[in-house]
């Protein structure tokens, strides 16, 4: 099936839109796993997002499956594609060549991350330091639209909030065009984030970043990895159904629902929904605000 390849910079879609619903997607780890992944983009694209973002493997493990998935995701599937990159173990050779192959596909965005660093590996032979050296390279060598990341309750690494909004700062001042934000649970945390951000003078557009968690195990690996903070009412939810994974779905998918309602109704434009390739989950998100995000 080819569609329509028409497709746009975020930073246009964000000035042109009231609102924005975008979910992400993840490439497989190898070709046999292609054609599964395939399908579930296919269908999540069919649910008519705005854009559609496709993650990049820690030390682009899994780079030429990510350029093909979000390739497919324009040309295939006709959605705007935004091909995340990590920059942790790359080369600035290695990064040039990337962007050939993105650029000479047509992809118009880019989330340009650090990735993690890998265990047990000294960081100080890199050639990028930090995401906003990437950010910077993209911007010098291309014409791309560039986005980053950034973290409501602070990023694991960083001694304070204060600490990790200066880095999105420097990360802006580089050059990026957006933010988009780590998950989170409670829409006040963000408020009070967009609150420091917009007082330090970061006035880009910020999409917030939101996970319908459908399953107890992953949601407290999660918090373990990311030091995200579970609100109280959403730990009731969890303890109450956590054991039935069909109550756990449909309570993670409402409260999610909510939350985006919520995110809506004060003013935050732009909504990401991490729906980790799951069709079903996406269509019921995209179907509870189906009078709300037209
Ligand atoms: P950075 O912005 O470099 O920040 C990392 C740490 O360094 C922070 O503590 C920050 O405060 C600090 N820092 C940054 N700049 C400076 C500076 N100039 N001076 C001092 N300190 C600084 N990972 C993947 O591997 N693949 C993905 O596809 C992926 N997608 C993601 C999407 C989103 C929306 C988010 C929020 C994260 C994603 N990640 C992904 C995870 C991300 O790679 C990790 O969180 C990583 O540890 C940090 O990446 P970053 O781009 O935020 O790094």
């Amino acid at each position: 099936m080819v569609k329509g390849c028409i497709t746009v910079k975020l930073t246009e879609l964000f000035a042109s839109k009231k609102s924005t619903l975008s979910f992400e997607v993840f490439p497989p780890k190898n070709t046999d796993g292609y054609e599964s992944v395939s399908e579930a983009v296919e269908k999540i694209a069919a649910l008519g997002p705005d854009y559609m973002s496709i993650t990049y493997g820690a030390g682009g493990s899994n780079s030429a499956f990510s350029a093909a998935v979000a390739s497919d995701v324009k040309k295939r599937c006709g959605v705007t594609p935004l091909a995340h990159l990590s920059c942790v173990t790359a080369t600035r050779q290695s990064i040039t060549e990337y962007v050939r192959i993105l650029t000479g596909d047509g992809i118009e965005n880019v989330l340009a991350l650090r990735g993690d660093i890998p265990d047990g590996v000294d960081p100080s032979g890199f050639e990028f330091e930090h995401a906003s050296d990437l950010v910077a390279m993209l911007k010098e060598i291309s014409g791309l639209c560039v986005g980053g990341a950034c973290y409501p309750e602070g990023h694991p690494e960083s001694a304070s909030l204060a600490q990790d909004i200066e880095a999105v700062r420097i990360k802006v001042a580089a050059g990026c065009d957006f933010l988009t934000t780590q998950m989170f649970f409670d829409n006040n945390v963000l408020y009070n984030y967009m609150f420091k951000l917009r007082d330090k003078g970061v006035n880009v557009p910020v999409v917030a970043g939101i996970m319908p968690i459908t399953n107890a195990k992953s949601i407290k690996r999660i918090c373990k990895l990311s030091g995200i903070v579970l609100p109280q009412r959403f730990r009731m939810i969890v303890d109450r159904y956590g054991d039935d994974p069909d109550a756990m779905k449909q309570a993670g998918i409402a409260y999610a629902t909510e939350q985006i309602i919520d995110l809506y109704a004060n003013g935050i434009k732009a909504v990401h929904v991490y729906v980790m390739n799951k069709p079903d989950v996406a269509a019921k998100i995209k179907e509870n605000l189906s009078s709300i995000v037209k």
